[in-house]
């Protein structure tokens, strides 16, 4: 997957501002960020989308989301709440095709979302 931008970002071959990492996930702050805190987490492994998923990758789907909550902690937003978001697909508002899990959180979120 030597062309997607994200496994870039695992690969260290393009810089991105890490957060977090383990064995499974990396975790860094978005470029264009939404809110005060809005990190990435993504699985080290490439995956397109949500949409992808196979049974063997349930594991992973909640370690990436209990890294979430690592880095919600972190950025001190534990307590105010945080929205996590998966975009899937065209009418989901993907652009990465790479599954990545937002965090989003420091400002009041509004719903429905756009
Ligand atoms: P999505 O639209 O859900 O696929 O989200 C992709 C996200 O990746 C967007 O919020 C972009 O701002 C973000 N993004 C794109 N390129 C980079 C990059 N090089 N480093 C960090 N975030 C990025
Ligand atoms: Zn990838």
């Amino acid at each position: 997957m030597n062309e997607c931008l994200f496994c870039k970002i695992v690969a260290r071959t393009i810089p991105a501002a890490l957060v977090y990492e383990d064995d499974l996930v990396v975790a860094f702050d978005d470029i264009n960020p939404q809110a005060p805190t809005h990190t990435l987490v993504i699985p080290r492994k490439h995956v397109v989308s949500i949409a992808e998923l196979q049974e063997l990758d349930v594991g992973l789907l909640g370690h990436l989301m209990l890294a979430g909550n690592k880095i919600a902690k972190f950025k001190g937003i534990t307590d105010t709440g945080y929205r996590f978001v998966v975009n899937t697909g065209a009418h989901g508002g993907q652009s990465v095709f790479h599954l990545h899990l937002h965090v989003l959180g420091g400002r009041h979120m509004a719903w429905p979302p756009g």
